[in-house]
């Protein structure tokens, strides 16, 4: 590739030019003109799920809907259009106006004998109609599986509201999308995300159906020049469980990739569920319901679990959103002796001592700050406005020197860094403004911090970096027209493109 200049200016306004070679910025300069545009380093999202984002975005959708009628409404006309399961996305009891959830009878009277999945807009809960209990062989005489629930009425029977892993019974009894519908899905997830200034992003759980052909399809989608580079965390279950591929395999697929492209990171596990859900393992118990949440796993297991991806070269993410759940993934990251190699995933209630603990520990810590703009009704009514307000303390986990990213966990969330931004430098009414951090500091989170979390070189204007640059004509912000480049390939204008 030849040599190409981008030519524009830093936050400050003064002159930066990125000489450009093979995809690597070659040098930076800091002198003549300041071009008209400002530069910034390209967007990589540490915690994301790829393949389900560019499949999510061919479903309905219930993110509009403020009522069980909206949702019924909503549902009745996708039903009528095709025929098989039908799930659809971003449910949320949460939103229907002290409505609470919807059950099965409701959803059978519009799913035209589909089976119909409602998923929760927080991945960890759905309401299934009748006939998708039927097709998932769940009947009234099903046990509730460990670290789930078949929720019930008073009468006893099934509601269809399901929890955890009462709700991944019934997903994994959907069909799964061909290779070519992965591969599909993948490269409309990575335009989604070009779009937004994102260069590099992390799928963080790859296997949900079929490990190596998951790799397999994000292989292929970004192979693409200047495609956004996939980066891979596969879920524990698929390389080190009985059905699993093994560790000698797993070693192989991650050499077999280019991995400036698509790369295999590490090892995902969960730990606990979600605060809307009031499955979260916290300390104290949820206003909504008596209970202190959900451990996937006893501790001697998760650290058993951790030794064994350890022992086998891997770093380990693990996502741990309450208070109770971070305190048994840091006894697990302890216990491999390096804690400082693994990744702790949303921490979303920390108290000093703890922050204190990972601070010592050096573990990395990504945190998702467009969780408050969604959901912040939700913690209020699950916590109360007290424990709610101190939720993602951004703030004083980056005061304390812990290695920080920013990132949006998208399909979650919309996902656009730029709400994530807007979160973390100005966060929304009920959360405590002590928490906010810099515009400087959010772009670098979402960038180097980002880089750092998944072992990248990215995210910095530095030599023998890759050229991964947002460039945005009228500064920085969100929907401003912007031009990105990917290894020096320019992929995504807007309106209004940059003169560079
Ligand atoms: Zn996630």
């Amino acid at each position: 590739m030849p040599r190409t200049e981008i030519k524009g200016r830093d936050l400050k306004g003064d002159p930066l030019h990125l000489l450009v070679e093979d995809g690597l910025i070659l040098a930076v300069e800091r002198s003549g003109d300041p071009g008209p545009c400002v530069l910034l380093p390209a967007m990589v999202d540490a915690h994301c799920h790829i393949l389900p984002t560019g499949l999510d975005m061919a479903k309905p959708c219930l993110a509009e809907c403020r009522s069980h009628a909206d949702v019924l409404e909503t549902v009745s006309a996708a039903a009528k259009l095709g025929e098989g399961w039908l799930h659809v996305t971003q449910y949320d009891q949460n939103r229907y106006a002290g409505q609470g959830h919807l059950d099965r009878w409701q959803l059978d009277s519009v799913s035209e004998g589909r089976p119909v999945l409602l998923r929760h807009a927080n991945g960890h809960a759905g309401v299934a109609n009748s006939a998708a209990l039927e097709a998932a062989g769940i009947t009234e005489h099903s046990l509730d599986p460990a670290g789930g629930e078949y929720v019930r009425g008073p009468d006893g029977k099934l509601t269809g509201v399901l929890l955890e892993r009462a709700n991944e019974a019934v997903t994994s009894s959907m069909p799964r999308p061909s290779l070519d519908q992965m591969v599909e899905a993948v490269a409309r997830a990575q335009e989604s995300m070009a779009s937004l200034g994102i260069a590099s992003a992390t799928d963080m759980m790859t296997g949900r159906w079929d490990l190596e052909q998951e790799v397999a399809a994000y292989s292929k989608a970004a192979s693409r020049p200047g495609s956004t580079r996939i980066r891979l965390y596969a879920q524990w279950s698929q390389v080190f469980g009985p059905r699993g591929i093994g560790a000698a395999r797993f070693a192989e697929l991650a050499q077999s990739l280019d991995e400036d492209r698509c790369k295999i990171c590490g090892i995902k596990i969960f730990a606990d569920g979600a605060i809307a859900s009031a499955t979260a393992a916290i300390h104290g118990e949820y206003l909504t319901r008596p209970s202190s949440g959900t451990l996937m796993y006893p501790r001697d297991r998760l650290q058993s679990m951790v030794v064994t991806a350890h022992d086998a070269g891997w770093p380990v993410a693990i996502h741990a959103i309450g208070d109770r759940a971070v305190d048994i993934v840091l006894d697990a990251f302890e216990a491999t002796g390096e804690p400082g190699r693994h990744r702790l995933e949303h921490a979303m209630i920390l108290s000093d001592a703890q922050i204190a603990r990972i601070q010592a520990d050096g573990c990395h810590v990504t945190m998702q700050p467009e969780f408050l703009l969604r959901f912040g009704e939700a913690y209020a009514a699950q916590l109360g406005p007290e424990r709610s307000r101190r939720l993602k303390r951004v703030r004083s986990v980056l005061r304390a020197g812990i290695p920080l990213s920013l990132s949006s966990d998208r399909p979650i969330v919309p996902g656009d860094p730029w709400d994530g931004i807007e979160a973390a430098t100005n966060r929304p009414v009920g959360f405590d403004p002590e928490e906010n951090i810099s515009l400087e500091e959010a772009l670098g989170l979402y960038s180097a911090g980002g880089a750092q979390a998944n072992g990248d070189r990215g995210g910095k204007f530095e030599p023998g970096t890759w050229a991964d640059v947002l460039a945005n004509p009228d500064g920085p912000g969100k929907g401003a027209p912007s031009q990105l480049w990917i290894g020096g390939v320019s992929v995504a204008g807007g309106s209004g493109a940059p003169r560079v």
